[in-house]
């Protein structure tokens, strides 16, 4: 690619992007809180940051993605009160705070497959890192960029000059004579907790010896300190939901520059919200989709995906299921045109010159901050005009696909619902057995979730119902 342009956060503009150290890339993404599922919109921002780092890639470069996961110290408030979420989870489910960690990362790690999201190099855990996460507060410490009070030790933001320049507008709240709430002890509005000790009267599953005493790390050490220990003290990209960047990310910057003295990230990139309702979605605004919520309603997680590119990452996304239900069925036509393609050009040769011709307008709007919509109205325009060669179209197909993940050379045949294939397969199983009363009972079963089958003599086929459509 000729040059990629990003909009920075920090600067609050478009930047050329250029590495430090090219051709790698340092990726550091901020990754889940794992006491429960995770909704679809924390995964709108894990496919911007997946798109990112494919496309990326796509410009020759080596891309080294760490990613953490909180299993400690993220409380129920942001304002370092409240309870571990970790532990409120895990007597939730009636597991030990380890075992529901680990119950969720894999839960976790299991939808970012399903939404062919590619796995991080290094996947970290907070607990896995609490040596690496005193030293930084030591080395704070050291500066006189701390102090302590009874319930921890807190990070001064008052001596780090430039605090909060990620999100100035944030501080223009907190100026003198403005109400804030405030734990006692603490001696400005935005200080936070570099470590918490242990509760007096109540024993914690998960806590560590410290030259403090006996607690957990803050929230926000951990991605100051696992970033800098596995990309350097100074590295390329770090990206997050844009809720992070008040608190979180404005927090990291402190810990990181305030130790080292140096710049921390070059760009940091922030998806806005999936919104539903006119709010964005959260836990405790009712409406909570998850991966498997959609699988349950026979969508295919990609036709998720498929949704997410209809916005730009920078622009919030409102979802309704009817929107989904024209997402999977335009993922559906690509599909299908895809087959159709393969059939119509399995033994044309060329197509790789055709196709690099129409190749440049759809990676344009990748180089122009990750204009996805924009790089998919072009895929389509070239699929309508129809002006290259079936060949040069299929192979354009599979090169768009390359940055979209969304599997658009597989069948439409192949994207069941990982349910809905074990019932088609166990009343083929029944059928061959000429068991036809259970082939029979499957049948309605799938009926009743709206899955239609066919039968041919090459095997089975199935069609989703449609709402609209009259039965005889
Ligand atoms: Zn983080």
């Amino acid at each position: 690619m000729e040059k990629l342009y990003f909009f920075n956060t920090l600067s609050r503009s478009k930047e050329a992007f250029k590495p430090l150290r090219p051709p790698m890339v340092g990726l550091y993404t901020c990754g889940p809180t794992v006491y429960n599922d995770q909704h679809i919109g924390n995964f709108r921002t894990a496919i911007f940051q997946d798109t990112l780092k494919r496309v990326l890639r796509l410009s020759g470069y080596q891309v080294r993605h760490v990613m953490n996961v909180t299993d400690v110290g993220h409380l129920t408030s942001d304002a370092d009160e409240g309870e571990d979420k970790i532990e409120v989870g895990a007597a939730r489910e009636g597991m030990t705070a380890w075992e529901i960690a680990e119950h969720f990362t894999q839960r976790y790690l299991k939808d970012l497959a399903k939404l062919n999201i590619i796995a991080p190099d290094v996947l970290c855990r907070a607990t896995g890192h609490i040596p690496e996460q005193i030293e930084l507060a030591r080395r704070l410490e050291a500066k006189g960029l701390t102090y302590r009070i009874e319930d921890g030790v807190y990070f001064d933001t008052s001596k780090f000059p430039g605090y909060g320049r990620l999100d100035p507008s944030r501080l223009e709240g907190l100026k003198p004579g403005a109400r804030v709430e405030m734990m006692a002890g603490k001696k400005n509005p935005t200080d936070f907790a570099l470590w918490k000790f242990s509760p007096k009267d109540k024993k914690r599953q998960m806590e560590w010896p410290s030259p403090w005493g006996v607690g957990f790390p803050g929230w926000h050490l951990e991605c100051s300190a696992m970033a800098m220990h596995y990309l350097g003290e100074s590295f390329d990209i770090h990206c997050g939901g844009a809720d992070l960047i008040t608190i979180h990310h404005t927090n990291e910057i402190a810990q990181a520059e305030g130790a080292t003295g140096k710049q921390f990230v070059r760009f940091w990139m922030h998806g806005e919200f999936l919104v539903m309702n006119q709010a964005k979605m959260a836990k405790s605004a009712g409406g909570f989709v998850t991966v498997r919520v959609l699988e349950e309603k026979g969508v295919d997680p990609l036709a998720y995906r498929y949704y997410c590119t209809t916005a730009h990452y920078r622009k919030q996304l409102d979802f309704t299921w009817e929107a989904l239900e024209a997402a999977q069925s335009a993922l559906n036509r690509l599909r299908d045109r895809a087959q159709a393609l393969f059939q119509e050009s399995r033994n044309s040769p060329g197509g790789v010159e055709e196709t690099a011709l129409v190749q440049k307008r759809f990676v344009e709007r990748l180089e122009d901050d990750l204009d996805i919509p924009g790089a998919v109205a072009a895929l389509w325009e070239t699929l309508k005009a129809g002006a290259i060669s079936p060949k040069a179209q299929y192979l354009f197909l599979e090169a768009c696909d390359a940055v979209l993940g969304l599997d658009l050379l597989k069948s439409s045949q192949d994207q069941l619902p990982e349910e809905i294939r074990r019932l088609v397969e166990e009343r083929e199983d029944a059928r061959l057995r000429r068991d036809f009363k259970t082939a029979d009972e499957i049948r309605l079963r799938l009926a009743a979730k709206g899955f239609v089958l066919e039968d041919f003599a090459s095997g089975v086929r199935w069609k989703k119902r449609q709402e609209k459509e009259s039965r005889p």
